[in-house]
């Protein structure tokens, strides 16, 4: 039997899976729908480290290999705190591509396997897709995967069918981007007129960086942002930041300050109906991880398809049994990392040595003995002494 999959939402989960459905299962009949045009994104570059880029060569080397060409590679970060800086160098590069062109090269490899994604076209309770347990219309699908992001419509249709966990953080957070390949890729975090500003920014290409701003729950009080305007929130970036800018303005698309809305799915399918990427879960930018996490629950799930002799009902069980334990962990770890930034500022009531290792520790998957490994030259210059002085204090006590 031609299993018939629609994919709602062509972002990098949704795309990817079309994909490596389509290349391995040619006989299954995949829709994929997009309610924004072509060329239309939010944001502006992304990360995708080195790990799972090459998770995603052993897959397709042709979506590894076409993503690379565009995306540039950088393996140092300044953390700058005030006036301090220090320059971390890691052991791996990490890499960087425009958002549009990520989805660009993706679409390009659907349709040379034979999925156009229709474009233009909002999936909602009265769209033509069949989801068992809710009234519905036309339509004959025998799966319905929500790729359709943090706000994911098919989550919406089903009501409570994924029972989802949802916290409202304190920050406040725009994305923008720079004309400019800003280097080096950095973290900001300063004081300014009583309140903590931070910038996070990394170059995505020859002469582009993304650069998302965010402050603190009190100084979005404190300091007035909730009283301006999204323009002149903007201007103040502009100011704050004007020594890292060097004269650039910040470029917007969709750049609209808000809080992040952490949210998790406890359930992962509910009839025919699946959730995978940001609408399964959405990971806060502060790990940087989301579209790998997205393409990874992809390429879980087509394995569960491709293994199930269109038996449907195990596929979507042995897709959870595959990525539970990843998401779980990564959920941890996601809620840590947004805790740190929550509190950043107490954490910056440090040295800057000091604050760089609150920061590469904060999810509490790097520990000193990776580090060694992660960034040696900071374990070299700045752990490896506290750790002798610690050990040398240690044995005169004892
Ligand atoms: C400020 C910021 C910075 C980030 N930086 C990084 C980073 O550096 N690295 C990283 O890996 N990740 C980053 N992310 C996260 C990353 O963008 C997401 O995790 C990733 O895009 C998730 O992919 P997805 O395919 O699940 O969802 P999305 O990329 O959100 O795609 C969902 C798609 O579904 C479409 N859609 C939604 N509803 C419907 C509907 N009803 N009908 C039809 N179509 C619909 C949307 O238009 C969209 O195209 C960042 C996110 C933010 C907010």
């Amino acid at each position: 039997m031609t299993m018939r999959i629609a994919i709602v939402g062509a972002g990098p989960a949704g795309l990817f899976l079309a994909r490596l459905i389509k290349k391995t299962m040619p006989e299954t009949h995949v829709e994929v729908f997009e309610q924004n045009p072509r060329d239309a994104t939010y944001g502006f570059g992304v990360t995708l480290a080195g790990a799972a880029r090459a998770r995603l060569g052993e897959v397709d080397p042709e979506v590894q290999a076409r993503l690379e060409e565009a995306m540039v590679f950088n393996s140092t970060q300044a953390i700058v705190l005030d006036d301090e800086s220090i320059l971390l160098k890691y052991a791996g590069a990490g890499g960087a591509i425009e958002r549009l062109n990520l989805l660009t090269i993706l679409e390009r490899l659907c349709e040379e396997v034979g999925v156009t994604p229709r474009y233009e076209t909002r999936v909602d309770s009265k769209s033509d897709l069949t989801v068992r347990g809710l009234p519905s219309e036309l339509g004959d699908y025998d799966l319905i995967v929500g790729a359709d992001g943090a706000n994911s419509e098919v989550r919406a249709m089903m009501g409570s069918g994924f029972r989802m966990t949802t916290r409202t953080l304190g920050n406040h957070f725009a994305w923008y981007g720079v004309g400019k390949a800003l280097s080096p890729n950095a973290l900001v975090f300063r004081h300014y007129e009583g309140g903590v500003f931070i910038a996070h920014y990394y170059a995505y290409t020859a002469n582009m960086s993304t650069f998302v701003a965010e402050c603190d729950a009190d100084t979005w009080t404190r300091c007035g942002l909730d009283k301006m305007t999204d323009a002149e929130r903007k201007a103040l970036m502009e100011e704050i930041f004007s020594p890292e800018l060097e004269g650039e303005t910040l470029l917007e698309n969709k750049s609209i300050w808000r809080q992040f809305t952490a949210q998790v799915a406890e359930d992962w399918s509910c009839g025919n109906a699946v959730l995978i990427g940001d609408a399964l879960r959405v990971a806060h930018f502060s790990i940087g991880s989301g579209t790998r996490l997205a393409m990874d629950d992809a390429l879980a799930l087509h394995d569960a398809l491709a293994g199930c002799e269109g038996d449907i009902p195990a596929a979507l069980a042995a897709y959870e049994a595959d990525r539970r334990p990843n998401r779980d962990l990564f959920t941890k770890a996601t809620v840590k990392s947004f805790e740190w930034y929550e509190n950043i500022a107490v954490r910056m009531q440090t040295d800057v040595a000091s604050f760089a290792h609150d920061f590469l520790t904060r999810t509490g998957r790097v520990d000193d003995k990776r580090l060694e490994r992660y960034a040696p030259e900071f374990y070299r210059d700045h752990v490896a002494p506290r750790l002798e002085r610690e050990a040398a204090v240690g044995g005169r006590r004892g």
